[in-house]
């Protein structure tokens, strides 16, 4: 099939290379002049294991193009995917300016039927809009094509983006007649074919899903950290109790992390994005604003625990930090944990010595004029000197470091772990003064 994409970044790129992968022809549009040209000469804008192979392959076998302009995009596919961004409005909703500048250029452009599936996380009502965008559009142009929108959110993790693309728990596809259906049910015929994992609905419920399982996750997080506060506080453990509720299956063990906050371009964005929907209704959405302020406010623990630590006294003391990225496995800073402990540590007069193995160019682009940030080349380099090491982000290289080393680099062996990495009493051992999440020493 001919299929096109609006928008080249995670999701966008990600779904245009397998959508190449499997066969079909696919053309990205996206309006950054430097990421298509960059695209074209084979340089991937992201971090995203296994992601550079297929695009460079599928590029040279001619199944996947790159342009930014958008007729050419809109003549080339009858499957149109909005994938652009939908970054949060001044008061916490989204901003659809982009999704809605796509509809009205598929409208403008467009000379026979198409599908307009929104991929993008969009609220609940997006589908309508798009809807009349693209109508208003064609009555400009004495034009009675015909079109269906479709809402097809894209549940993608970063960092492992290509395999959940590839292996999807579910496609969920929200339409109002079946024509449009059968058209996306045959562009993952190869992504279904075990069992069948397509959903279809309405769509405004597919909408609302994938809000809604965004919101669980984050419910997940922010109750685990409620909790590890508790634990702090009581003497417990909180990676015992982690175990003691997960053996339960109606809790599972995943997503019950404790840690120093969720950060990422989806859940912070999200939860605030359906308080604001919830909000637009007349209802008051308690619980996700808990969840939100819950975040908010354990994204600053790390900092307030080194703070105590020093009595306060942080002018002209050096951190080492370990992890940058919002999580492992993608170069991703938006929503850090790691720019909110950074920003308050050089608020307070210390320097960072930074150290991540993938987001160091974004974290070089981000604070280009911060001249209290060193970046490290390696992670051992980072402590050298270092009054304490603070760890962000649980990239695996950081799970076993070399401890002697780690000792003799910093100038207090002392350790402030947001991610749970360490046993506290084997640190105790060692000699460490250990902060973790929830376990361990509190200050
Ligand atoms: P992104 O910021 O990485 O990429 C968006 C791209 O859209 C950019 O390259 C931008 O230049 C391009 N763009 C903007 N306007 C355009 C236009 N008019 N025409 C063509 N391109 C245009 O965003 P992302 O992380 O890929 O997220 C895209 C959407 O998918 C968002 O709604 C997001 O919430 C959702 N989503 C993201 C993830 C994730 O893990 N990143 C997962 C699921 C869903």
């Amino acid at each position: 099939m001919n299929i096109t994409i609006f928008g080249t970044g995670y999701v966008g790129l990600v779904t245009g290379a397998c959508l190449a992968d499997v066969g079909h022809h696919v053309m990205c549009v996206d309006v950054d002049k430097a990421k298509i040209e960059n695209l074209k000469n084979g340089i991937i804008p992201i971090f995203e294991p296994g992601l550079e192979p297929i695009v460079q392959a599928n590029f040279e076998a001619g199944r996947l193009k790159f342009t930014t302009d958008a007729k050419e995009g809109v003549e080339f596919g009858q499957l149109q995917f909005i994938a652009v961004g939908t970054p949060p409005d001044e008061d916490g909703s989204a901003d659809l300016k982009y999704v809605l500048m796509v509809a009205r250029s598929i409208g403008e452009h467009m000379n026979d039927y198409k599908v307009i599936i929104d991929k993008s996380t969009v609220p609940v009502g997006t589908g309508d809009r798009v809807k009349k965008a693209v109508q208003e559009v064609l009555q400009s142009r004495n034009s009675d094509l015909r079109f269906d929108v479709v809402s097809n959110p894209e549940f993608l993790k970063e960092g492992d983006a290509v395999g959940d693309f590839m292996k999807p728990d579910r496609i969920v596809i929200g339409a109002d007649s079946d024509e449009p259906i059968e058209l996306i049910r045959e562009a993952y015929e190869p992504f279904n074919r075990s069992h069948d994992r397509i959903i279809s609905m309405d769509i405004r419920s597919a909408e609302l899903t994938k809000y809604a399982a965004n919101a669980m996750l984050a419910t997940k997080i922010s109750f685990m950290n409620e909790v590890a506060n508790l634990a702090e506080r009581l003497g417990a453990d909180i990676e015992n109790v982690r175990r003691g509720i997960g053996s339960d299956p109606r809790i599972g063990y995943h997503f019950i992390y404790p840690g120093c906050g969720y950060g990422g371009s989806c859940f912070p964005k999200d939860v605030q994005a359906l308080v604001m929907t919830a909000d637009s209704v007349g209802y008051d959405s308690e619980l996700l604003k808990a969840v939100e302020s819950v975040n908010y406010r354990q994204k600053s623990k790390l900092f307030e625990k080194v703070s105590k630590y020093f009595d306060g006294d942080l002018k002209g003391k050096t951190f080492a930090v370990w992890g940058l990225s919002f999580k492992p496995n993608t170069d991703d800073m938006r929503e850090a944990s790691s720019r909110v402990l950074m920003e308050l540590l050089w608020e307070a007069g210390a320097k960072v010595k930074a150290y991540d193995p993938e987001a160091m160019k974004e974290t070089q682009r981000i604070y280009a004029d911060q001249d209290s940030l060193d970046l490290c080349g390696t992670k051992e380099q980072c402590l050298r000197g270092a009054d304490a090491l603070l760890i962000c982000t649980e990239w695996k290289e950081f799970r076993s470091p070399d401890f002697e080393v780690m000792k003799n680099s910093l100038t207090r062996p002392a350790v402030f772990d947001g991610r749970n990495l360490y046993d506290p009493e084997r640190m105790a051992r060692k000699g460490f003064d250990y902060y973790a999440m929830g376990r361990g020493l509190s200050v």
